[in-house]
């Protein structure tokens, strides 16, 4: 990690960045959208970047083929369409890397593992040594055996885990919104925030329902508590929409950006 707190044009030179995509980015109809999305990873990856992506989408993938026309309520199934998806998502993902000749690499984590000190200590180990053989690790909730991502997340909170595990210099968390405002975007008087200071508890910001019709579970709430979380623990935040990744990876202003905690 470098030692200069990041500001947000900095992402264009940031040694290493973790990236969060959410599943309704980049499934069902916007499954094209994975392609755009490994450009911008690429182009940083290119630049001698050590680029992570978590993505979540495995239970929206695996839908299909598991003839659902709708997102399964019951966990069972959820954790069946994840098993069913995730490889697909993975597929997807390495059919697109193989453009760049770059190679991806499956790790799949749970909360758990990064508080039990074996587990988060043989995840740092693997991690490591996938940046360092410049594989772009892709990273998603364990379904099978954790689910919290599933109820309240979308992997928000994994995102930030896995920040603060590889001590990243930026988090980059990507959803349909280009930024969080003061109330929901589609409310009057909905105000775009540019930048959230390490201190800063927000209290004025409205935080809106994510409602029944997406195919993920987070909202703005899930993702500023995981900003919160990344920046308390000296990783800077950008929270933008995954149509503007690529902006967001040449620090252009775009999005709202979350000041780290000074470390110390
Ligand atoms: N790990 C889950 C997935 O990839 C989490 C996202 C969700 O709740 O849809 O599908």
């Amino acid at each position: 990690m470098t030692d200069a707190v990041l500001s947000r044009e900095g992402l264009a030179t940031a040694k290493r960045i973790v990236v969060k995509v959410g599943s309704s980015s980049i499934s069902g109809a916007n499954a094209a959208q994975i392609g755009p999305l490994v450009d911008a990873l690429a182009a940083a990856h290119a630049r001698g970047a050590e680029v992570i992506l978590v993505s979540s989408g495995a239970i929206a993938t695996g839908m299909p083929f598991l003839q659902l026309d709708a997102r399964p309520t019951d966990l069972a199934t959820q954790q069946a369409a994840a098993a069913v998806g995730q490889n697909i998502l993975i597929y997807r993902y390495q059919e697109s890397l193989r453009r760049y000749s770059i190679v991806a690499g499956q790790v799949l984590l749970t909360a758990g593992d990064m508080e039990t000190p074996s587990h988060r200590s043989n995840a740092q180990r693997a991690m490591e040594r996938l940046l360092g053989l410049r594989i772009l690790p892709i990273v998603n909730e364990n379904d099978t055996v954790a689910t919290h991502e599933i109820r309240f997340g979308d992997n928000d909170r994994l995102a930030a885990l896995v920040a603060e595990l590889v001590a990243a210099d930026a988090l980059v968390l990507l959803s349909d919104v280009d930024a969080l405002y003061t109330r929901p975007p589609h409310e009057p008087g909905a105000v775009r925030i540019d930048h959230v200071g390490f201190d800063d508890d927000l209290l004025g910001v409205t935080f809106g329902d994510i409602g029944a019709a997406g195919v993920g579970t987070g909202g703005a709430g899930t993702k500023v508590a995981a900003a919160k979380h990344a920046a308390a623990a000296g990783t800077p935040v950008l929270l933008t929409s995954a149509a503007k990744v690529a902006d967001a990876l040449t620090g252009l202003p775009v999005g709202t950006w979350f000041d780290a905690a000074p470390r110390g």
